[in-house]
């Protein structure tokens, strides 16, 4: 059946999909939006939002069975894990809602089903109608943004498909909480998810293969979640290989560390150990795009290898992370209708859900020193900050990159309590070049966590010229 014509198709409906059919149809274009599952994608329904109503609820619960400490009974504590997963469900649901509002407002047209791309423009034709296949309607478009996201990825281990062996979107439904848990992947969903099930009192054993954990940040914050983790008593194997999962009593996972073969019994297995690009049933018969190891490639505008069609978001692999997805949607936008693009993607911040929490923006001091910049960091203990005395935080510190000749603020790392909250005021003053001479000048009110920036702009520009 022949459906409607529109300026702009996206087909993927999370943080990207809503965010450029919104934008698109703000700037005049007929937008419609096909999504299969749940309008959020991934972030909403399960990722970013559900990982982080858990840990916020077990966080809730930690904080109050360590109020003894300084006087304060809760007597009978206990945590229903099936009752935190229905309020989970009703976070994911009321956000729905007003995403679903939004898109009305805006008046996107949404469809349910699966998108696929079924005719597209002669090669040599610039541009010209693409068609969209959804249900039994085959729709018109003038431009087509594909935002349709990454699963996570399988590994080739025997076992994978065991009962009990899970992946995070499966993790995060589960009504009740194991006794053991060991976490293939010491990554961002690894450490998230060991911070959640140690709250709820589960035995946690991270296995990762690289030397370290969260590989991709600031050494001394790797160095220092591995110690803390040790601290708490999550057991961290690093430099270690996975060779298989057998059922057994429990589940036995099996791997090489340090050329010695150790296995670990356990209740549950997390795998998490990566996502991938999401193109299932993207891309009707006798139409093909360019693709490398599963993800679509495009140019620096976001153009696919197929004229008037575009891709963002974690199907063009690169950084994995929603708001970068949302950046790359809006300046998408911005190019289909020739103004100016509004995100800056150079400067992404970085915020993982540990306790304490873990942010970065910028250049590490590693990075400044292997682009050849004459670089001075400086380290904030906030063992010294009131309000985290006060509120008998972790230990954690902020660290600051600058240029040495000018002081210009180059990056910064966060390791304590609010680091993800704390982070936009340094990704602003990065983008805005401002000095950490500058940002020493800026009055933070006392008693705040805030307050540990401004003394680690103090320390730091001390050091520069
Ligand atoms: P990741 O790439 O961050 O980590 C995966 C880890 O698994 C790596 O350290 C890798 O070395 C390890 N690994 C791979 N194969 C292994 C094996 N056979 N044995 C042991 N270890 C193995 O991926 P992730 O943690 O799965 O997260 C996926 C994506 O989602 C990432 O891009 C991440 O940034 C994003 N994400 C972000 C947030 C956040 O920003 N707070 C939260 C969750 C996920």
């Amino acid at each position: 059946m022949m459906g409607a014509y529109y300026d702009l198709i996206v087909i993927g409906g999370g943080p990207a999909g809503y965010t450029a059919a919104a934008e698109g149809a703000k700037k005049g274009m007929k937008a419609a939006l096909i999504e299969r599952k749940a309008i959020g994608g991934t972030c909403l329904n399960e990722g970013c939002i559900p990982t982080k109503t858990l840990m916020h609820c077990t966080e809730l619960y930690r904080e109050v069975k360590a109020g003894e400490g300084i006087g304060l009974y809760a007597k009978e504590l206990s945590c229903d894990m099936g009752k935190l997963q229905d309020y989970k469900e009703g976070v994911i649901g009321e956000l729905q809602k007003g995403i679903g509002i939004m898109l009305k407002q805006n008046k996107v047209t949404v469809y349910e089903g699966t998108g696929q791309i079924v005719e597209v423009p002669e090669p040599g034709e610039d541009s010209g109608k693409i068609k969209v296949q959804v249900g039994d309607e085959v729709l018109e478009a003038g431009k087509v943004l594909i935002s349709t996201g990454s699963v996570p990825m399988k590994l080739p281990i025997p076992g994978m498909d065991l009962e009990g062996v899970l992946d995070s979107t499966r993790m995060l439904s589960e009504r009740t909480i194991p006794k053991s848990l060991l976490i293939i992947g010491g990554g961002v969903i690894g450490v998230e998810f060991a911070t959640v099930y140690h709250a709820l009192g589960c035995k946690v054993t991270i296995v990762e293969a690289l030397d370290k954990i969260l590989a991709g940040l600031d050494r001394e914050i790797s160095q220092s979640m591995k110690m803390q983790f040790k601290k708490m008593g999550i057991e961290v194997h690093t430099g270690a290989r996975v060779k298989e999962i057998r059922k057994e009593e429990e589940l036995c996972c099996t791997f090489v560390e340090k050329e010695q073969e150790i296995s670990i019994s356990c209740e549950k297995i997390l795998v998490a150990a990566g996502r991938r690009a999401d193109t299932s049933g993207l891309l009707g018969e006798g139409i093909s795009l360019e693709m490398e190891k599963g993800r679509i490639l495009v140019d620096e505008t976001f153009k696919t290898s197929i004229p008037g069609i575009y891709a963002v978001g974690d199907v063009i692999g690169g950084i994995q992370l929603a708001h970068v997805a949302e950046a790359e949607a809006i300046n998408t936008v911005c190019a289909m209708n020739g103004t100016a693009s509004r995100m800056n993607l150079k400067l992404v911040p970085s915020c993982i859900y540990t306790s304490p929490e873990i942010a970065s923006v910028g250049m590490t001091a590693d990075e400044a020193k292997a682009a050849g910049i004459e670089a001075v960091s400086a380290k904030y203990l906030t063992s010294a900050n009131g309000k985290s005395v006060l509120s008998g935080q972790e230990r954690g510190f902020v660290k600051l990159v600058a240029e040495k000749s000018t002081g210009r603020l180059l990056g910064a790392q966060l390791f304590c309590a609010r680091a993800t909250d704390m982070i936009s005021e340094l990704s602003a003053a990065i983008a805005e070049e401002m000095t950490v001479q500058k940002l020493s000048g800026v009055i933070h009110p006392h008693p705040t966590f805030s307050e540990a920036i401004w003394e680690a702009a103090r320390l730091t520009a001390e050091k520069t010229y």
